[in-house]
């Protein structure tokens, strides 16, 4: 297994055996860079990789409703747009 993929989303999450999510999750999240957040609305990715006081997040997390994660994802990169400047 590859050490940089657990590093940003732990085994031990709830989904079903055999379910595609957390390979598609390994993968995606292996081909971002860092700094990353993940924006994440209701669902079994989330229901499953979040069950309380536990998390398989290993990155900032933040849960959305359904109808604002786009909005949320804006309002995450324009704070991080901003907070790169001030430090340049
Ligand atoms: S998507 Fe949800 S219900 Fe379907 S296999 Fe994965 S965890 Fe189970």
């Amino acid at each position: 297994m590859n050490k940089k993929l657990t590093k940003k989303f732990a085994p031990g999450h709830a989904t079903c055996a055999g379910c595609g999510i957390p390979t598609i999750v390994r993968n995606v999240l292996n081909a971002t860079d860092d700094p990353v957040v993940v924006i994440n609305a209701t669902g079994c990715l989330e229901v499953t990789s979040t069950l309380h006081p536990y998390t398989a997040w290993k990155v900032p997390y933040i849960h959305n409703a359904f109808e604002n994660a786009g909005a949320t994802a804006s309002g995450v990169e324009t704070a991080y747009r901003i907070l790169k400047e001030r430090k340049n």
